[in-house]
């Protein structure tokens, strides 16, 4: 299937449409399975949400679903005629499927109630740091989806809502990415930039660049923190790069006491935005 045909299959239908399918074969079954892959995604900038939860979150943020695939039989549950009625309202494709549908559709173990499509939202890097937030969040190079969802998440409980991918990053929009966020795919805006594009855009920031770094001179616990501030994290393998770590006024390291010699990269980011939170 083509992207072209992607898109078509999910976004252009009478709005409102309704349809019991009971095929795997069916082509707007097909087009959800296809945005397992990247490719896919990135250009046609869909992506897919399990379960109901992450969707009821979307509807709280007022997004409701471009289509939305739930099991026949669950069709009278009130989560389920909930988010039918928004993605109706809002003009979406509505699918009633069977337990062998579903199951396509699913990823899960425990295979969910209801699959969603929705449209990716990137902010331009212009925006970036130009509200009124007190901290913001960078991540160069994130190569593992798990973490980066968890990140996302652990953003959105600390209320850092302004995240910027640097570099060759994992997918956000990604399967394991969006599980990971439990929801917060849709609380958090995402930016993303190449590296020379951020150390442009660093130049005219009035705040404070804080890097986190194995090596870095100063302990986290006795940095003076400045609204804004940006905290940068590292590479799950290679930490930050030298290019960064150049860019960043100040390195702090989260002091570490036992036998590994770091933090895993969401674990670190958890820390680092908890201390920052004063
Ligand atoms: N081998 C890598 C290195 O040399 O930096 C380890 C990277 S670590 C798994 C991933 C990221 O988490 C780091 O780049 C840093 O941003 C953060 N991190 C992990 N442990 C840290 C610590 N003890 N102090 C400061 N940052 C840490």
């Amino acid at each position: 299937m083509t992207p072209g045909d992607i898109d078509d299959a999910l976004t252009r239908h009478p709005p409102g449409e309704r349809r019991h399918i009971v095929s795997p074969a069916n082509n707007t079954i097909k087009a959800i399975r296809a945005l397992d892959l990247k490719k896919n995604r990135a250009a046609t900038h869909l992506f897919v949400v399990e379960g109901a939860r992450a969707a009821l979150e979307a509807l709280s943020q007022a997004t409701a679903p471009l289509a939305i695939a739930y099991l026949d039989e669950a069709a009278h549950e009130p989560h389920v005629m909930k988010l039918a009625t928004a993605t109706q309202a809002s003009g979406g494709l509505i699918l009633e499927v069977n337990r062998e549908v579903l199951g396509k559709l699913s990823r899960r173990d425990n295979s969910q109630t209801v699959v969603s499509v929705y449209r990716q939202t990137w902010h331009s890097l212009l925006d970036f740091g130009s509200g009124d937030t007190d901290r913001l969040l960078a991540l160069e190079t994130v190569r593992d989806p798990g973490n980066l969802g968890t990140i996302l998440r652990t953003a959105d409980g600390f209320d850092v809502r302004d995240i910027l991918l640097i570099g060759e990053a994992t997918d956000p929009y990604a399967g394991e990415a969006v599980r990971a966020s439990m929801g917060s795919i849709f609380a958090v805006k995402l930016y993303r930039a190449s590296l020379d594009d951020f150390l442009e855009w660093r130049r005219e920031f009035p705040g404070l660049v804080v890097g986190t770094h194995l090596s870095g001179s100063q302990d986290i616990r006795t940095l003076a923190w400045r609204a804004p501030s940006l905290i940068v994290m590292g590479n799950e393998q290679k930490g930050l790069s030298a290019e960064m770590s150049a860019a960043c006024d100040r390195l702090v390291r989260i002091p570490m006491s036992g036998r590994a010699d770091s933090f895993n990269l969401a674990v670190a980011t958890a820390i680092t935005l908890y201390e920052s939170r004063r």
